[in-house]
């Protein structure tokens, strides 16, 4: 994904601690206390602008949302949305994935969000993707016992790799859909990708998966 420079952004970030959290490793183990109450979270990596994290808090008062986003000139437009909107339930992290164990601890996560991740398609690259095994064991790690990881994409690629990666980590397949606009599936919060590749007529593919072995 192309990234626009915006020197405003880090600014900006850092005025609304409350929402972006600073210094998120060292609340490893403590975010009830961050949201202050008991309620289940529910992170998605890869937030991108934050049109599906935004809605899913708004949606679901009752769940406590993280989005966790790699560029903080990205992450600004989810950080927007969120504060003009007061969502007392959603916070945004400006971190690398790859990091997920160190900010979050051991079964502190009920559901794992993956919307439209990068592709990385050249087998060279493949360790990046978000559905590649080293990922998978940061995600199963963290979450509880039956927790869930939602994957959707429009590129037919990752979720055939991803289906493969994920059933051979253990993984459970509880729902796969190959056309998720044209399924039974219930409120559906579109991310920015899903509407514009959608918009192109790109099928969305998605699927669900549990965390059985621990
Ligand atoms: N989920 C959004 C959507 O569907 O509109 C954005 C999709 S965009 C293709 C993928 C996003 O994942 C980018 O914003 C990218 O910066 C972010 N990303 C990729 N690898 C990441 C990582 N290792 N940690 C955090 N964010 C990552």
């Amino acid at each position: 994904m192309r990234v626009r420079n915006k020197p405003w952004a880090n600014d900006y970030i850092t005025d609304h601690p409350h929402i972006v959290i600073q210094e998120p490793k060292s609340f490893k183990g403590k975010w009830k206390e961050v949201f202050g109450n008991d309620h289940p979270i529910h992170i998605e990596v890869g937030t991108g602008k934050g049109q599906f994290i935004a809605g899913m808090a708004k949606q679901n008062p009752e769940v406590n949302y993280i989005g966790i986003e790699l560029f903080e000139s990205v992450l600004v437009n989810a950080l927007q949305k969120a504060a003009d909107d007061h969502i007392p339930n959603l916070k945004l992290l400006n971190v690398d994935a790859a990091d997920l164990t160190e900010i979050f601890d051991q079964k502190e996560i009920s559901r794992v969000y993956l919307n439209f991740s990068d592709p990385w398609p050249k087998k060279r690259h493949e360790k990046r993707r978000l559905t590649y095994k080293t990922f998978l064991a940061k995600y199963e790690e963290i979450l509880v016992k039956g927790g869930e990881i939602h994957f959707k994409t429009d590129n037919q690629g990752l979720f055939e790799y991803s289906l493969k990666s994920l059933a051979e980590y253990g993984l459970k397949l509880i729902y796969v859909s190959l056309d998720l606009h044209n399924s039974d599936f219930e409120d559906n919060i579109m991310t920015e990708y899903e509407e514009k590749f959608s918009g192109m007529g790109q099928k969305i593919y998605r699927l669900e998966a549990k965390c059985m072995n621990k």
